[in-house]
């Protein structure tokens, strides 16, 4: 099992060192920001398996950058957890409709937020959860980092793998140029929206060997998708 991205969003830095301490080393790589701001550009170094977040942070409130995080469409797939430290139903309630996933109340023990953390990224999105993704007679093995059509495997660059990695992860689904950038290179990638065109063009090439290109579609003015439905 490869290691599970998480980061924390805490502006106390003892609760930061507790939870540091806590989630075993070999299951979990943590990432931390104090505050907001610190948070955004964590996100823009990569996303996240999982973010645990405060409620109560100075200056962006834990509530207010959930619906942030879940407006945008890079990072409205990442699993929340709010750290609060109030357990009136109300503001729990708050939380979940913010877009938190699950929420653990202060304070907590390390067995309770390593089991709720197991349980959000169960539930999370299969592209996060699942080792393989299979369709349209591809089966893409994530763990192993390899693309198999039957038994023969296709040989792919690792943005490619990345792209068709989404692309399976989201079938039929129609990306612009710059949702895939956002998704694929990470929004603080400084890259043009045609080099996009080129690794599409590369991922048909490696598909064309198993004559599968025709499942990454250009649609006219919009963008691309992968379809296991031929039209
Ligand atoms: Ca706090």
């Amino acid at each position: 099992m490869s290691s599970k991205d998480i980061l924390i969003v805490e502006d106390e830095p003892a609760i930061r060192e507790m939870i540091a301490f806590s989630l075993p080393a070999e299951e979990f790589t943590l990432r931390e920001a104090a505050d907001a701001g610190e948070a955004e550009a964590r996100l823009c170094e990569r996303l996240p398996d999982l973010i645990l977040l405060d409620w109560m942070l100075p200056g962006t409130s834990g509530m207010e950058f959930a619906r942030r995080l879940r407006r945008d469409e890079y990072s409205r797939h990442v699993p929340i957890i709010m750290l609060t430290a109030r357990a009136e139903e109300d503001d729990r309630i708050t939380g979940l409709e913010a877009g938190a996933d699950d929420y653990v109340t202060k304070p907590f023990s390390p067995r309770e937020l390593i089991a709720r953390i197991h349980a959000v990224l169960r539930r999370a999105s299969p592209d996060r959860d699942s080792d393989r993704i299979e369709s349209g007679g591809l089966t893409l093995d994530i763990a192993g980092h390899r693309l198999l059509y039957g038994q023969r495997q296709i040989d792919l660059g690792p943005t490619e793998f990345r792209l068709l990695r989404h692309f399976m992860s989201h079938p039929d689904r129609v990306y612009s140029r710059g949702q895939l950038l956002d998704a694929v290179w990470g929004r603080g990638a400084y890259v043009e929206e045609r080099t996009v065109d080129v690794h599409i063009l590369r991922l048909r090439k490696a598909l064309a060997t198993v004559n599968r290109d025709g499942l990454v579609q250009t649609v006219r003015g919009a963008g691309y998708r992968f379809s296991a439905q031929t039209d």
